[in-house]
């Protein structure tokens, strides 16, 4: 089969591999799509621990064509999306459901070979069907999304908080949708320039502020007179954190689900500790495709204006350029398989 596959970090190249071959347990999905996601980058350039060789990708749909036990037959010629959560499903902490906590934990796209490919290896207990109606394009982007409702049960966000965004990348805009969904008010997002806060508009954030022409404090106080409830940061820059914890209301939530590349930062502890703010990281996708599937398929979340756009695997080059390089009005790129 035809993979991309990461030799060593900055070595990136489309090679033949052979079919894998699904063990007791899993399936063998044929990928109808996966998209790029910015954390691919941090793989491909090294700055995230994975397994290389390593083929990436972990925001995949598609339909099962081999399972490795006869239990699982029922999986075969379907349509499906899910989690790349490889558990053992056994000690404390799967039992308890945290599968992010379990001993043996490893994540399809990192430790283990992604969905760069015509094939790939996913467990079967962490499988969701996808109705007809979504396309295999969007139902991959049940993986970030998954990050993003995940981020706001989390945050405990009620039904009428105000809300900002710092950020306008897919996780941003993943909970900007999340939070429309849950009827919070006056969700405003913010982004260095205008870039990609035009697209937050067409997702129908109430506001959007360019902190390169505005000052950012200023109109926010604005838009929110009683104060901002709750605040996602999906930057994990530095200056952006001490911002959303500067204008965060007393009593209100601050959540970090920005990738910090390691980084120390300085945060001013006061702005925690005088407001009794709460502070909550989440970082990743807990369990929740079926859910998010599940709030496309009645139209309560729609994605479809995040794509920036569809191209075959061979196309790799230019797609990790366009997500390194972010074009005016660029989210996503995706991968759609094409019959050769
Ligand atoms: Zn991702
Ligand atoms: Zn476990």
């Amino acid at each position: 089969m035809k993979a991309v596959r990461i030799e060593a970090p900055g070595i990136i190249h489309m090679v033949e591999a052979p079919i894998p071959e699904p063990e007791e347990g899993f399936a063998r999905v044929k990928v109808e799509a996966c998209a790029v996601c910015a954390t691919d980058l941090e793989i491909i350039d090294g700055r995230i621990p994975a397994n290389y060789p390593l083929i990436p990708g972990h925001e995949w749909s598609g339909i099962v064509d081999a399972v490795g036990s006869d239990e699982d037959a029922s999986w075969i010629g379907k349509a499906v999306i899910g989690s790349n959560d490889v558990v053992c499903l056994k000690c404390d902490a799967c039992r308890s459901g945290n599968w992010r906590y379990c001993k043996n934990f490893e994540e399809i796209g990192f430790k283990r070979n992604g969905a760069y490919a015509e094939y790939v290896i996913v467990p079967c207990y962490g499988l969701a069907e996808k109705p007809d109606d979504i396309p295999f394009e969007e139902a991959a982007l049940c993986e970030p999304l998954g990050v993003a409702l995940g981020a706001m049960q989390k945050a405990d966000a009620k039904f009428g908080n105000t809300m900002m965004i710092m950020g306008s990348g897919s996780i941003g805009l993943c909970m900007l949708a999340v939070g429309k969904a849950m009827g919070m008010r006056r969700i405003t997002v913010c982004a260095r320039s205008e870039g990609r806060l035009g697209i937050a508009k067409q997702m129908g954030a109430y506001a959007t502020i360019a902190t390169e022409n505005k000052d950012l404090e200023a109109e926010i106080a604005k838009i929110h007179p009683d104060g901002t409830d709750v605040i996602v940061d999906a930057t994990g820059i530095e200056s952006c954190i001490q911002s959303c914890l500067r204008i965060c209301t007393k009593g209100g939530t601050v959540v970090l689900a920005g990738y910090g590349r390691g980084k120390m930062m300085n945060i001013r502890m006061d702005d925690i500790h005088i407001k009794n703010l709460r502070v909550i990281g989440a970082g990743n996708n807990w369990n929740m495709h079926k859910k998010a599937i599940s709030l496309m398929e009645d139209g309560l979340i729609d994605l479809n204006p995040m794509i920036s756009r569809r191209l075959p695997l061979e196309d790799f080059e230019s797609a990790i350029e366009m997500a390194r390089k972010r074009p005016e009005g660029f989210v996503k790129a995706v991968f759609v398989r094409v019959e050769h």
